[in-house]
């Protein structure tokens, strides 16, 4: 009897350590998913908190931003003639004050027109080229409205700047100001400087030296060979006139 009370005990004592251990068990089990959730749960949160440290960092890098350009955007119906890619030079009198209101128009020299007239100044660059070893230089091209109203302002005089509520083809995008220039890129002689507002710089002036004259009738024939339209008082003003555009506002971007 006193053995069989020996293996009770021994029973009960091995039946409490399997209650505990399996309980112990149970308590670890859980815990272990749990280790597993908390590990997800923190992957997750350190993704929550990188992601929070790039927000931070965004935001305490804008005002650092903020005083830098945006990337320009060009709208689509406009085309920048650049020098490096058309051989066409570019000295755009606004945009200094070397021109007739003494005041700088625009707050940088760029030349944006319309696609055609774009596509017709490279043929005709391509004309000189190949003929006389010629090329164009390009005095004013588009002209946004609101540097329209700076030339009114600076000059409020229909004989000389077109005002801004009748708006000038510069405006639209179809007008452009050149010269010729020589293989060296000197401007050839036309009698008169831009802009310059008598009756030496009108078409029918004849009273120059011959090769003044035919520089003149170069420049007239080239253009109009190629569709622009000339205007009776100034020699270095051409225009497209076949299609029609509004006047803009756009104004270009300066670095
Ligand atoms: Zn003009």
């Amino acid at each position: 009897m006193r053995r069989i009370g020996f293996f009770v005990r021994i029973s009960n004592w091995v039946l409490l350590f399997l209650v505990v251990f399996a309980g112990c068990k149970m308590e670890k089990s859980p815990s272990g998913i749990s280790d597993g959730m908390n590990a997800k749960d923190s992957l997750t949160q350190l993704d929550k908190n990188t992601a929070s440290e790039e927000t931070e960092d965004k935001v305490s890098t804008e005002p650092i931003n903020e005083g830098k350009k945006k990337k320009e955007v060009i709208p689509p119906q406009w085309k920048e003639i650049v020098t490096d890619s058309t051989g066409i030079l570019l000295d755009i009198k606004y945009a200094g004050t070397d021109n007739f209101t003494k005041k700088k128009i625009y707050p940088c020299g760029r030349c944006f027109v319309r696609p055609e007239v774009a596509e017709k100044l490279l043929l005709i660059q391509k004309d000189l080229k190949e003929r006389y070893g010629f090329g164009l230089k390009l005095f004013d091209c588009y002209r946004p409205a609101p540097a329209q109203q700076r030339l009114w302002d600076a000059v409020p005089d229909p004989d000389y700047v077109t005002p801004p509520a009748k708006g000038s083809m510069h405006s639209k995008g179809l007008a452009v100001d050149l010269t010729i220039v020589d293989k060296n890129g000197n401007d050839l002689n036309m009698g008169t400087p831009y802009d310059f507002f008598g009756r030496e710089a009108h078409h029918d002036y004849e009273d120059f030296a011959a090769d003044i004259q035919k520089n003149r009738v170069l420049i007239k024939k080239v253009m109009e060979l190629h569709g622009f339209n000339s205007i009776r008082t100034e020699w270095w003003h051409y225009s497209l006139t076949k299609k029609s555009y509004p006047l803009s506002d756009w104004e270009w971007q300066c670095d």
